[in-house]
């Protein structure tokens, strides 16, 4: 019946369905195990404002294709995100840059670590921390500790109980230090987010008669995957299709290698009885309260109302069947494990891995888009 079966309804699986739909018009069964498409990117209307249900989705890429593919389905908001940071009862801008030097230090110093980051890095360039911390200069070397201290170390225990060198240096340098003066979390070329939000924008890119979509459905409720035989059953009849698999990967193969370990974050939503709670999209809490950061959503899809609809995002361990699997944890254990699975997956022939879960990788929105484009060219486009 079905010569594709996607499992996820992310964008991973939604962006290989959609190709296969349009540019190959072949039939193709997208299994989801959630009662809703759109994966974490899935948002709702509380009280009218459109809210991110699995946390905060702010689009920004350089590449102009990945751009174009997804304003096919809908037409995009320009959106700028910022994020200020509550430190020593200030909120200041982050990711760090001159604006917040001023603001946290007196003028005599502040323009004095301005002049030494100048003498030392290019204008407009990015310096992850753990590099900044590396300076032997004095003056240096007390601002990488400032900014470890009060913005990375206790954000980071909170995010991932570890400290920022115990987890792989890509993560904590998301957020560099800028040397310059833009304030915006992001500095990409196209920025922004879906007019009527993602689950509208999904809802388009699924909207194919070659597409059916089965919600509510764990992928092993419809099909065996036989490690031995390395052959899979779709409604107990063998599949010969392709299978591209967005879940987790250890859960595909029935933990035989044991679990991969995930973050996984109680996301507290809570109405408000005033227009506006906070003066920026995002507010990050390093080193106060549980949780690491609120979002207050009419900051990034503005409606008129008295009310306002924020998010408190509380870290926690990932539990199997427990919670929801939000970020792989990068270390080389990790990793190890990891390429155990990815090693024994290849022995199936017909199995597509793609997606932060099935990689295992801290994919960005704009790199999965592009990632699942070159996927359905390289594997599924044959
Ligand atoms: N980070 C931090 N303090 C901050 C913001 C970020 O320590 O105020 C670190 C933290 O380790 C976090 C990582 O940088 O997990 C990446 O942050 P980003 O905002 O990109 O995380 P995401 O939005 O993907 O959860």
């Amino acid at each position: 019946m079905f010569n594709y079966i996607v499992v996820g309804a992310g964008f991973a699986g939604s962006v290989i369905a959609e190709r296969i739909a349009k540019q190959l018009n072949k039939k193709v069964l997208i299994i989801e195990k959630r009662n809703h498409i759109g994966g974490n990117c899935y948002d709702e209307r509380i009280e009218n404002i459109l809210i991110h249900k699995y946390g905060p989705h702010l689009f920004h890429t350089d590449e102009k294709q990945v751009w174009d593919y997804l304003n096919n389905f809908g037409e995009w908001d320009i959106y700028h995100h910022r994020v200020l940071a509550f430190i020593d009862g200030k909120k200041v801008p982050i990711p760090f840059n001159f604006n917040t030097l001023y603001e946290v230090f007196s003028n005599e110093l502040a323009k004095r670590l301005e002049k030494k980051l100048l003498e030392n890095y290019k204008y407009n360039s990015k310096i992850p921390i753990l590099e900044l911390k590396k300076s032997d200069d004095k003056d240096l070397k007390f601002l990488a500790d400032f900014i470890y201290e009060k913005i990375f170390v206790n954000y980071t225990a909170k995010q991932w109980g570890m400290k920022p060198e115990e987890i792989d240096n890509a993560v904590t340098a998301r957020v560099p230090v800028f040397i310059g003066k833009d304030d915006r979390y992001f500095n990409n070329k196209y920025q922004g987010v879906p007019k009527d939000g993602y689950t509208k924008l999904f809802q388009n890119m699924l909207n194919h008669p070659n597409i059916k979509i089965m919600l509510n459905t764990n992928f092993k409720e419809v099909m065996q995957i036989d490690q031995k035989t390395k052959k899979i059953y779709f409604l107990n009849q063998e599949f010969k299709g392709k299978l591209i698999f967005t879940g987790m990967i250890d859960e595909l193969f029935d933990y035989r290698f044991g679990e991969l370990p995930y973050r996984s974050v109680d996301m507290k939503f809570e109405t408000i009885e005033k227009e506006y709670f906070q003066e920026a999209a995002t507010v990050n809490y390093p080193n106060d309260y549980d949780f690491t950061r609120i979002t207050e959503f009419k900051h990034i899809h503005p409606v008129k109302s008295e009310k306002s609809v924020i998010l408190k995002e509380f870290p926690q361990q990932y539990i199997k069947n427990k919670n929801t699997p939000y970020y792989p944890i990068f270390t080389e254990e990790n990793q190890e494990k990891y390429n155990k699975y990815l090693e024994f997956s290849y022995n199936f022939k017909n199995i597509v891995l793609v997606g932060r879960l099935a990689e295992y990788r801290y994919y960005d929105m704009d790199d999965i888009v592009k990632r699942a484009l070159e996927v359905f060219e390289e594997k599924i486009n044959e």
